[in-house]
């Protein structure tokens, strides 16, 4: 019989990227997940499909689950055998009862991990540019919870004596009591002008910081809205947020923008639209599958010498040509003969990172720009073979056609809707808590419509900015009636973004 396992990891404060390679490791191999109320979500898309995912913290309309049952549960699990991913907010075994639930586990007999997290403690400094120490300035540093009632006798932290011995107090769930805290700090030596960063949902698109000092906290949190989660740094290293803001100060930090493509080509665009401070949420609309018939793909293979132009028009044919080579139990010698053209200098990349070399490449990812090129090779009594998705525009073939040469279109994949839309972010459309769609082919703009409902979409989509990454894509937006904000000069991932920063920056 297979044993069980638990991994208690930490998931982070938020920022999808800050769990811990190990941990995503776990969590990638777990057949059960447990999870705390997460700030980072997409974290529980990382589970193998078919991973049991059981939800126990404070989940809108439910109830927690109780600390006994939690334990519970995962002893119960690991017992049946499976691998158990105990995940939680920063780090466990920071106020994360974490050391609790491995206690428990150890009284079980079951074996255990503890995959250590990034702690809000620091985080949210680090994001904030609020450093809990700094050299000459602070070189302590203490971390201790804001939960219990600092005047009532029964906190188990020592104020007072944390006043003076030190520099840098973290303190976590302390909004409700920051009165009485700021007191006791007060009363115990520590000036009532020292500064006190409070960094609420920090690392996230939300992240909001508060300098003030300890005589005015209650006063200006109460101001300003501050709620949980907040991290109180008080030290003189709150003095450093106005230089080291790094995260709050990027061009689109606060903006939620969702990305529409298929999973396996999200990333780019993603990592691109945080490098500038976005919050990226993909929701894949689209997925790529088969297509309905290999027949002439295979055919052409048979007949490749036949061909003048190897034609791509996207890295996505590229990749399921290679797929089908792999299934047929060949490799890209199968390509040999024809010449090579590429759609744009992307796609030109990939082929090349697939052992391709590329005999020619037009300057833009367009189909007209592509014909344009060819034309000037010639195109008259030229053989063609266009191996790309089955639904494509016709404005390609067509064009070489009419420029006299033949082309074959092989059909390698098929777009087709994806196979559930995130109800989580369909619900954050109708808070009106995104920013920003943006859909970079035609297809996921039809995709997009019909999953969010076509009379539903005018008005959801309706107050958002609606980017395009190219010309039929914002042609496909409006024939939606959706009115398009952002469309870059040239169809590349990073000049979409740009366009999408200037947009942004010209509204502010
Ligand atoms: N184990 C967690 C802490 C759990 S206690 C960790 O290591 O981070 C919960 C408290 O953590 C909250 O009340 C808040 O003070 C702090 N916290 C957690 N995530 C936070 C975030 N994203 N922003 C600000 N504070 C956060």
């Amino acid at each position: 019989m297979k044993h069980g396992i638990v991994y208690l990891v930490g998931a982070g404060p938020g920022d999808p990227g800050l769990i811990t390679l190990r941990g995503l490791e776990r969590l990638r191999s777990a057949d059960v997940v447990v999870y705390d109320r997460l700030a980072a979500p997409e974290l529980l898309r990382e589970a193998r499909p078919g991973t049991e995912l059981i939800p126990c913290g404070k989940e809108p309309h439910r109830h927690p689950m109780p600390q006994d049952e939690i334990s519970r549960t995962l002893i119960e699990k690991a017992k049946q055998g499976f691998r158990v991913c105990r995940l939680k907010g920063g780090d466990p075994t920071v106020f994360g009862r974490g050391a609790e639930e491995a206690l428990e586990l150890a009284a079980a007999g079951i074996p255990f991990e503890i995959v250590p997290g990034v702690s809000s403690a620091v985080a949210a400094g680090a994001y904030a540019g609020v450093p809990v120490t700094l050299r000459g300035v602070a070189s302590s540093l203490a971390v201790v919870t804001g939960h219990e009632d600092p005047t009532k006798g029964e906190s188990s932290v020592d104020w007072p004596a944390l006043a003076k011995a030190v520099d840098t107090i973290v303190i976590l769930m302390g909004v409700e009591r920051a009165e009485e805290i700021a007191g006791e700090l007060i009363a115990g030596g520590r000036s009532p002008d020292t500064l006190v960063a409070c960094v609420s949902r920090a690392t996230t698109a939300d992240q909001t910081t508060l300098v003030t000092t300890l005589g005015r906290l209650a006063e200006d949190m109460r101001a300003h809205g501050v709620a949980a989660p907040t991290v109180l740094t008080v030290g003189e290293v709150a003095a450093l947020h106005p230089k080291l803001a790094w995260f709050e100060q990027r061009p689109l930090f606060g903006k939620r923008i969702l990305v529409t493509r298929t999973r396996q080509q999200a990333g780019e665009l993603s990592l691109l639209l945080a490098d500038e401070g976005a919050h990226a949420i993909e929701m894949p609309v689209t997925k790529q599958i088969a297509p309905s018939s290999w027949d002439e793909f295979d055919r052409s293979l048979g007949e490749m010498g036949g061909y003048d132009w190897l034609v791509f028009t996207s890295a996505n044919a590229i990749r399921w040509v290679r797929e089908r080579l792999g299934e047929l139990g060949l490799d890209v010698r199968s390509l040999c003969g024809p010449r090579i053209a590429a759609i744009g200098p992307k796609t030109a990349e990939v082929l090349e990172h697939h052992g391709l070399r590329v005999d020619l490449c037009s300057e833009e990812h367009v189909a007209e720009s592509l014909g344009a090129a060819m034309a000037r090779e010639g195109l008259s009594g030229v053989r063609i073979l266009l191996p790309r998705a089955e639904e494509a525009r016709e404005v390609f073939p067509d064009e070489a056609r009419k420029a006299g040469a033949s082309v074959t279109v092989a059909p390698v994949y098929r777009t087709v809707a994806a196979d559930e839309v995130d109800l989580a972010v369909v619900s954050l459309l109708e808070e009106g808590r995104i920013d920003a769609v943006t859909f970079a082919s035609s297809s996921s703009v039809t995709h997009c419509v019909a999953a969010i409902g076509e009379d539903r979409a005018s008005s959801l989509l309706g107050g958002v900015c609606i980017a395009c990454m190219g010309p039929a894509t914002a042609r496909a937006a409006r024939e939606h009636g959706l009115e398009v904000a952002v469309q870059p000069d040239e169809y590349t991932i990073p000049a979409f973004v740009d366009a999408l920063v200037r947009h942004f920056a010209d509204r502010t």
